[in-house]
């Protein structure tokens, strides 16, 4: 896929206002500034793709980014629960959202986005024991990991593995650094293995285009 190309599509508050639910799209999803934006930004190569901002939560809209490629999108999830931490997805984070991820047809993965220095809370536990049971496709960014020397990076990322060893479906555990530029290679091989999964589970069989 070619990230670079990602511009901006549409913004939606609801399921009804976001593009048609067909394609292929992969959402990041994670605590409020986490580095949500700033990844969206350093794998898309476009400083202003994604609002970055220091006011924490401002964004709360869903927003929508399209690839090159046909019917691909990006989703940028608005940031949840800064200060407490509800244990109720609707409460805490918008029933459209919970309609969006439990609904949308045309989710093929979930990034989700977690500071190296405060992985896992709850509400992120939360959100990969749902991926877990959707058996939906999921990718852990640990961002702002030159916060941290390489060893003890590394160690969180083997602990963070260790934890989800129980995950149904987890790709993979990536140190990730928007100041550093690290791990971008490696997220965009991610979503490729996870979009291309998809687009070819989308594609029509043989057996489907002919006819007796
Ligand atoms: P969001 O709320 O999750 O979208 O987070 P942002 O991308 O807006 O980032 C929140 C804050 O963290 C900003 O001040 C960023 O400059 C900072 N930040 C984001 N990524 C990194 C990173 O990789 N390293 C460091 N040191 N700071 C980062």
């Amino acid at each position: 896929m070619s990230y670079n190309s990602a511009r901006f599509s549409q913004s939606g508050s609801k399921l009804k206002n976001c593009p048609p639910d067909q394609g292929v799209e992969v959402a990041f999803a994670g605590r409020s500034n986490a580095g949500k934006s700033s990844a969206i930004n350093s794998i898309t190569n476009n400083k202003k793709l994604a609002r970055t901002s220091k006011t924490p939560g401002r964004t709360q809209l869903i927003n929508f980014f399209s690839l090159s490629t046909p019917g691909v999108r990006l989703v940028d999830l608005p940031g949840y629960g800064f200060a407490k931490v509800s244990l109720d997805l609707k409460a805490e984070w918008g029933k459209h959202l919970d309609d969006y991820l439990r609904n949308r047809e045309s989710l093929a993965g979930l990034v989700l986005i977690m500071d190296i220095r405060k992985p896992l809370t709850e509400f992120d536990q939360m959100l990969l024991d749902w991926s877990s049971e959707c058996q939906l496709p999921t990718l852990i960014l640990l961002t702002k990991s030159d916060k941290l020397k390489f060893g003890p990076a590394k160690q969180v990322m083997f602990q963070v593995k260790k934890q989800l060893e129980a995950h149904q479906s987890l790709e993979d555990v990536i140190l990730f650094s928007s100041l550093k530029k690290s791990g971008i290679k490696e997220s965009r091989f991610a979503l490729d293995k996870i979009i291309n999964q998809r687009l070819l589970d989308n594609s029509p069989s043989p057996e489907d285009s002919q006819e007796d």
